[in-house]
This record gives C-alpha cells, sequence and structure tokens, in this order.
C-alpha cells in the first residue's frame, strides 16, 4: 500500500525564468489561498492569497496547461489585475498583545498597508515590486470561470467547480510548500440551490439543502464562520503538501447524489471510494455503484494494489459535454445525462451507459497508467511550457485499448458488444486517410500543435494517438501472446511497469521509448519488439489487424451496406441545412478534392438539381461528370465532379491483391466458432476444442486467484 503523501507530485523548483528567486531553504510557513464564491452569478471567484516573501521581488506564476491535457490553455487570460498589500507586523504584534484579535488569515485584513498593483512580466508570471523578504503578503485577484470543461473552471448557482491550476497563483520557489485553502460559500448560493429544489418533483429533497456537498480527493474540514456583519458563512478547509499536490485536486461543491464503495487488493485491505454526481439527471444509482464497482474491483484483481488509498469520481451531467481528466486518486467526468443508466436499463447496457462506463474504466485506469508511470518529460514537468514526447500513444492508447477491454473482463458487458466497440475504434482507424501520413510516435510529439487544434485537415494529416494508439496496443497484446505461446501479453507489460514504480523512492516513475523496449524484451524477442516498433510506431505500415485477430478466433468482415460510397460521397462528409449540403470534411485523393470544393463549401444544386443528400447519393456513383454549384463564402462557384464509375467500383472490388485493395469503410467483428470452422481452419489457427479468442479475451483467469 502506498500512501497519497507520498505520492504527491515532489517536482523540483529549478525552473529558469525572468525573475529573481532564492528557493525556500528554511521551512516556510504555509501558504493560504482563500475562494470567495460571493460573486458566483457573475462567474467570479475572487482569491486572497497569504505568503511569506522567501526574497525580494516575490514572483508569482500561474500554469499554462494541465497534466492530461496537452494543450497550451494560458489559464492566466482569465486572471484579472493583480494587487497586493503587505501586512504591517507591528500592527499584527500590538493587536496580538492587546488580546484584542488573532492575527488569522481572516482578520489580519485589519493590518494591512495599502494596496499596489503587480506587474506581469511574462504571460503567466506576476512581479511583485518593492516587496522584501521576510514580509507577509495578501495577494487578492478576481478568476472568471465558466467554462463548462474538466480542465478549468465553472461558476453559477448550480456548482461552484475548479481545477487550482486556474485559480491558485503559486509562489516561485515555495512550490513544495504545504498549502492551505479555503472554500468560503456564500448563503445566498445554498438559498438558490433551496429555490430550485423546490421545483423538484421529490418532496424530501426540496426540503433538504444538506445534499450541497464538497467532492474532492483531498480530505476537507467543514468551516462555519460568522463574519463581523452577522452573515453566516459556510465553507470547507483543504490541505495539501506542496502546490502541485493541490492542483492534482479539482473540487465541486453542489448538490449532489453520492454513493459509496469498497474495493479489495490482493492483501484484502480495503480502499474506499466514493462516486458524487451532479447536474440534472435521473440515473439509476443502483445500477451505477453495481457497475463501476465491478470494473474498479476487476481493475485491482489484474494490478494487485492501487496508487491510493482512496479514489473519488466526480461526474457532472450535462446535455451534450464529454470529457474527462485523470488525478492521483480521483477523476473529474462530465457526461451527457442520457449516457447514464436509466431506472429500467437492461442488463446488457446500452451503447450509450457503455460509453459512460468506459470513460469510468479510462479515467479510473490513468491512476495507475498517466498518474504513477508517465512519460519521462512528465515527472518534474514546467507547467509553463510544452512537454514534448512521442509516447503519448503508450499511455493514452495503451488505456483507450484496456478501458473497453475491462469493461468485458469485468462482466459488465459481454463479449459481443467489446467487439462492437473494438470494431468502432477499427472503423475510425480505416476512415481517417492521414494514418498513412503521420505516425502514432509523431502523432504524440505534436500533441500540442494538432490534435487538439483539429480542423478541416485534420484527418488527411495525422491519426489521433488515442484511435491508433488503441490498436497498436491490440496488435502489441496479440503479437506478445502469439510470439510468447500464449504466456505473456500486454497486461504483464504494465503490470511490470507499475511494479517499477513502486519500488521508487516518490512511488512513480517516467519512461522512455529506450524503457519500453527493456521492459517488453521480457515478454518477447527484442528484435521482434524492434521490427513492431520500427513498422507501427514510428512508421506507418498498415497494422495487421485482419491477421492477429482471425490467429485469435475474431472474424472481420466488412459490411456491404454501409460503404465508403454511401457515407462519404465523392469523399465528402456533409450535412444537410436549409441552404445546402454543407460540406464539413472532403477527403484527400478523392473526386470532391479533386474537382477543388472545399470543407465549409455550402453545395446548392448538382446537376442543375437543388442539392440535398439523396441528389448526391444518386450521383456518388455516375458515368458523367457533374455540374456542382457552390457557395464559397458569399461567392457562387461552379466546379466539375468525375464521380466513380460503376465499372471502376466493380474492379475496385474485384481487387485481388491485399496491399492495393482498400481498407473497408465499415466493418464488424464475431467471434469465430470452432464447431462452424472448416477442418483446415482449425488446423489452421491450431484450435482444438478451447476457441482461440479464450486467451485474448478471458485476461481474469490469470489475475484471479
Ligand atoms: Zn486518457
Amino acid at each position: 500500500m502506498t500512501s497519497i503523501k507520498n505520492l504527491s507530485d515532489s517536482q523540483s523548483n529549478s525552473r529558469s525564468s525572468n525573475c529573481s528567486s532564492e528557493s525556500a531553504t528554511t521551512t516556510a510557513p504555509d501558504i493560504s489561498y482563500r475562494l470567495n464564491f460571493e460573486r458566483f452569478l457573475e462567474h467570479l471567484v475572487d482569491v486572497t492569497l497569504t505568503f511569506t516573501a522567501s526574497n525580494d521581488t516575490p514572483c508569482l506564476w500561474l500554469p499554462a496547461w494541465i497534466p492530461g491535457s496537452y494543450l497550451m490553455r494560458e489559464f492566466a487570460r482569465h486572471i484579472t489585475a493583480v494587487h497586493y498589500q503587505v501586512e504591517d507586523r507591528q500592527l499584527v504584534e500590538d493587536k496580538k498583545t492587546e488580546g484584542k484579535e488573532s492575527a488569522s488569515d481572516y482578520q489580519a485584513i485589519n493590518c494591512l498597508e495599502s494596496k499596489h498593483r503587480a506587474q506581469k512580466i511574462d504571460k503567466n508570471t506576476w512581479q511583485l515590486p518593492q516587496v522584501e523578504a521576510g514580509q507577509v503578503l495578501h495577494v487578492h485577484y478576481e478568476v472568471y470561470c465558466y467554462d463548462l470543461s474538466v480542465r478549468t473552471a465553472y461558476v453559477d448557482q448550480q456548482r461552484l467547480y475548479g481545477n487550482f491550476t486556474s485559480l491558485a497563483l503559486a509562489v516561485e520557489g515555495q512550490e513544495q510548500s504545504p498549502v492551505k485553502v479555503s472554500l468560503l460559500v456564500p448563503e445566498v448560493f445554498l438559498t438558490a440551490q433551496n429555490l430550485e429544489n423546490q421545483h423538484s418533483a421529490n418532496e424530501e429533497e426540496s426540503k433538504n439543502i444538506s445534499n450541497v456537498v464538497l467532492a474532492c480527493g483531498l480530505d476537507a474540514t467543514h468551516l462555519q464562520t460568522v463574519s463581523q456583519d452577522g452573515d453566516g458563512q459556510h465553507g470547507y478547509r483543504l490541505q495539501a503538501d506542496s502546490y502541485y499536490q493541490l492542483i492534482d485536486h479539482p473540487f465541486e461543491i453542489s448538490k449532489q447524489q453520492k454513493f459509496d464503495f469498497i474495493i479489495q487488493d490482493e492483501e484484502h485491505q480495503t480502499l474506499s471510494h466514493r462516486f458524487f454526481l451532479s447536474g440534472k439527471h435521473s440515473a439509476n444509482m443502483g445500477r451505477l455503484q453495481q457497475d463501476v464497482t465491478q470494473i474498479c474491483q476487476t481493475y485491482l484483481n489484474w494490478l494487485g494494489d492501487a496508487p491510493f488509498n482512496d479514489y473519488t469520481f466526480m461526474t457532472y451531467a450535462s446535455g451534450q459535454d464529454y470529457g474527462g481528466l485523470e488525478h492521483i486518486n480521483s477523476t473529474s467526468l462530465i457526461t451527457p445525462r442520457r449516457d447514464l443508466p436509466s431506472s429500467d436499463e437492461p442488463d446488457l447496457p446500452s451503447a450509450a451507459y457503455q460509453r459512460f462506463l468506459g470513460l469510468c474504466s479510462h479515467e479510473y485506469f490513468h491512476a495507475w497508467w498517466v498518474k504513477t508511470v508517465r512519460p519521462d518529460v512528465m515527472l518534474d514537468v514546467d507547467l509553463r511550457k510544452e512537454a514534448f514526447t512521442p509516447l503519448l500513444w503508450v499511455f493514452e492508447g495503451f488505456t483507450s485499448y484496456i478501458d473497453d477491454f475491462m469493461l468485458q473482463a469485468s462482466g459488465v458487458i459481454d463479449k459481443a458488444s467489446y467487439l462492437t466497440l473494438l470494431a468502432e475504434q477499427i472503423n475510425r482507424y480505416y476512415q481517417t486517410q492521414g494514418r498513412a501520413h503521420q505516425s502514432v510516435a509523431e502523432s504524440s510529439f505534436d500533441a500540442w500543435i494538432k490534435l487538439y487544434r483539429n480542423d478541416e485537415n485534420t484527418g488527411n494529416a495525422g491519426i489521433s494517438y488515442y484511435n491508433k494508439g488503441a490498436l497498436v496496443a491490440l496488435c502489441l497484446d496479440l503479437t506478445l501472446l502469439q510470439k510468447s505461446a500464449g504466456r505473456y501479453r500486454l497486461f504483464d507489460v504494465v503490470k511490470a511497469f507499475y511494479s517499477q514504480a513502486k519500488q521508487n523512492d516518490n512511488q512513480r516513475i517516467g519512461i522512455s521509448s529506450a524503457d519500453m523496449g527493456t521492459v517488453i524484451g521480457q515478454f518477447m524477442p527484442i528484435a521482434d519488439w524492434e521490427a513492431f516498433e520500427s513498422r507501427y510506431i514510428n512508421g506507418v505500415e498498415e497494422l495487421p489487424l485482419e491477421q492477429l485477430l482471425a490467429a485469435n478466433g475474431i472474424k472481420i468482415q466488412a459490411d456491404n451496406k454501409e460503404t465508403a460510397d454511401k457515407n462519404v460521397p465523392w469523399g465528402m462528409r456533409c450535412s444537410e441545412t436549409p441552404a445546402g449540403l454543407k460540406v464539413n470534411r472532403v477527403q484527400r485523393d478523392s473526386a470532391a478534392a479533386k474537382a477543388g470544393i472545399s470543407a465549409h463549401d455550402v453545395i446548392v444544386a448538382l446537376d442543375g438539381i437543388k442539392a440535398d443528400t439523396k441528389q448526391l447519393s444518386t450521383l456518388s456513383i455516375a458515368p458523367h461528370e457533374v455540374d456542382c454549384y457552390l457557395f464559397r463564402r458569399d461567392e457562387l462557384i461552379c466546379v466539375k465532379v468525375q464521380p466513380k464509375t460503376e465499372k471502376q467500383k466493380e474492379l475496385e472490388n474485384n481487387q485481388s491483391d491485399d496491399v492495393n485493395k482498400p481498407c473497408p469503410h465499415k466493418v464488424s467483428l464475431r467471434l469465430a466458432r470452432t464447431d462452424k470452422l472448416s477442418e483446415s481452419e482449425k488446423e489452421a489457427d491450431n484450435l482444438t476444442s478451447t476457441p482461440a479468442w479464450q486467451a485474448w479475451l478471458e485476461v481474469m483467469t490469470r489475475y484471479n486467484g
């Protein structure tokens, strides 16, 4: 068992910056943040940061990105001017002596000198001039919080949610000092929740405001204070060992439903888990508890123990939004409410609910695989600049393979459903032309400028390291099984890295491409790994999905109805609008691309007839050139499109050699039944009475007991 304390990020202070900073060698007093949510209706949070300067002219900085989401998000843009005041020590001492007031962080406010404006010295750093080492400072700033995502902060009358990467300015040189946070919730926020409850159908619920609670992976103390003007203030006090530990713990204060559950590790120690759900929804909480418990327990059965003592799921149910972010002992999720289980959820979860369970599974696994074992560059990372790594495919790819796989391994979905999810992954890959142009290692490296900034050309130029990474993980798993004659698989590779992390002092490790080779080399011949790496990871060779799946008793079948000609006629993805057919994407080398049709064009007429989906589909295969009238911005253009002819299509379909045959647009997967295989197929697959897929899909037989 490991404690969270041991796992707190111990990042070095040795950063270069424009700011002079001496590292705090003596034990610095606590740094405290006071977050006042009184202006929640305006989406503003008023923050007061109190600390003792460890050097003259101290600096404060805010991260530009949040771990787990690799884009420079420039959180500093939501901070309005920063002011500061120096505490008058003499006055504080006098008051203490008089015994009138304590010098607590609330009352010290009476002993402050006049306000100064902090000076910005770069995009996310503020300098405090005229401050000397040893002075106690009170820094004030407001943060605009109205981004409904798991990466930033959001406050309104329904919820107070935040990541400290958006809210807490770090004191340069004191990032390792302990941190205290007060979250002060005004009475009026509770009243707003109460009013809302009065409209609730559930009368019991409407009387009860005690379900306005805090969800956070950090331990919290409840605060109940009365201010000088007699107003009640309600809130929470959090503590973290360091700034880096603080920013790994998002929080939410709102009306939430909650359940607790216990997971056991292999030593039969109990790990308490909490699941919070906020937002408007009518989820079947009992069912959710049952399925999430089963999934989490399966991870523990496989991995033996966890890098945390307790774990918190925080979920916000919304209309459309979707996302998740991993933390060391919690995760913040946002999901469409329709993805949550219904009161009459069938035994086999609906496709929407499977998606939510997949999200829970994904982020939970990240506690081991990203937070504990991570790319080397993410170990002591500077959150003010990009951290480039070719290994995101290892972390997000393995996780994207294992998340759905574990749904079937835990039994919450059946094997056929898992194969449907896997087929969707394969279809996304086959439908992305960019896979022939960007390797999955390059895709990882360029995440900062490409994956999170996709545009109309993204699918033509590259491939997602989530999508291809998941399929590379599948191929690696099946290759390991094959090369080790069924003894080892990807799950053993992950476990080997995790045990290395546990032996490390800070219970975390950063790994490089070379480390991948060293560990994988323990499970299969190194030459085979090197060939795999050069073809499928650093290279852009087509993944051997069909062969590997077939060898493991899975039939991959092209869908003859859902063809490219039907779904992406002329290589275009369009949506029908009252103005005409709006072009969303154009595939490279397609009839549309060659004719000069571009994304964002609005096609108004085809062959002299008003353009709509039906008209386009009748012309997707045609023996003649088509006149296509379209608006590009506000200008009318006519282009000539040369569709595929019936004859060309036939030739394509009858293409005998595998290399030139285009990948199917859509496939489905099914378990091969040994009794339906011919004798020669059985021989080829070396099948006897046990279907080949058992060795692949029934992973838990290796780890259970
Ligand atoms: Zn992830």
